[in-house]
């Protein structure tokens, strides 16, 4: 139930409302502001990592400053639930709201990501591919349990994380539901965000979510604006390897 003060702002932000009974309901759909930042690693890479796996791993150091700028700058982190309920017209963004997100479920989501967040009151939400849990520098199932319980969302990334538009039907819902599956009987809870591999998906791929109930998935197009009839193709913010933290925020604006 939103109080009086929050159902006013909402009504300011933009949204016509409607007031039905205890629920307050968009009555017309809302394009809203959250950068969707995507992260792979946040560790240092090693001496024989290629271009492509520089460009995607941000080193400890950066990520700690870039953190702090956003903090600095006035961005608050949400979970990729709270902004499905803002598209929604049922919850409120905070003035300047992004979401962290972090792909493929590397060692470092636990080691370096999670406690930077905590250490700043911040949120992260991780897509883990199932099959590339418990694998050499992956996360276990134990750290993202632990993940879970220090509040960190935890998405779904597939099972086997293939090109899913070169699959049937059937092969991709026993991939996705495979996958969702695993995530809940580990966390108890199912998870309701998904990140397509390599952000390719089809119709059948969306039919898929919308049937297994998830209420976003996100893309590696570029966007910051939001839209609910756009909740299974949310574009999003691709950090780069040494992007200092004021270019990062230069992207968000
Ligand atoms: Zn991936």
């Amino acid at each position: 139930m939103l109080s009086r003060r929050e159902f006013l702002r909402g009504m300011l932000a933009g949204g016509t409302l409607l007031l039905a009974g205890e629920r307050v309901f968009a009555a017309s759909g809302r394009t809203l502001y959250c950068p969707i930042l995507m992260y792979h690693y946040v560790s240092t890479p090693p001496n024989t990592a290629n271009a492509t796996l520089r460009d995607l791993a941000v080193v400890p150091e950066l990520f700690a400053a870039q953190l702090d700028h956003l903090a600095e700058q006035g961005y608050q982190t949400v979970t990729m639930t709270t902004l499905y309920r803002a598209l929604l017209g049922e919850a409120l963004l905070p003035a300047k709201p992004c979401v962290l997100t972090f792909d493929d479920g590397h060692w470092d989501a636990m080691a370096i990501a999670t406690p930077n967040l905590l250490a700043r009151e911040m949120v992260g939400t991780f897509y883990v591919v199932k099959n590339f849990i418990g694998a050499p520098d992956k996360l276990s199932w134990g750290h993202v349990q632990e993940m879970a319980r220090l509040g960190m969302e935890i998405g779904c990334h597939s099972a086997a994380h293939v090109n899913l538009t070169q699959l049937t039907y059937r092969q991709q819902l026993d991939d996705i539901a495979r996958a969702s599956d695993a995530i809940a009987e580990h966390i108890d809870s199912y998870p309701r965000t998904f990140c397509y591999p390599f952000g390719l998906h089809n119709r059948s791929t969306r039919r898929i979510l919308r049937q297994l109930g998830y209420q976003t998935a996100v893309t590696t197009s570029h966007s910051t604006l939001h839209h609910r009839e756009n909740r299974l193709v949310l574009g999003r913010v691709r950090v780069r390897g040494g992007m200092s933290p004021e270019a990062l925020v230069r992207l968000l604006t």
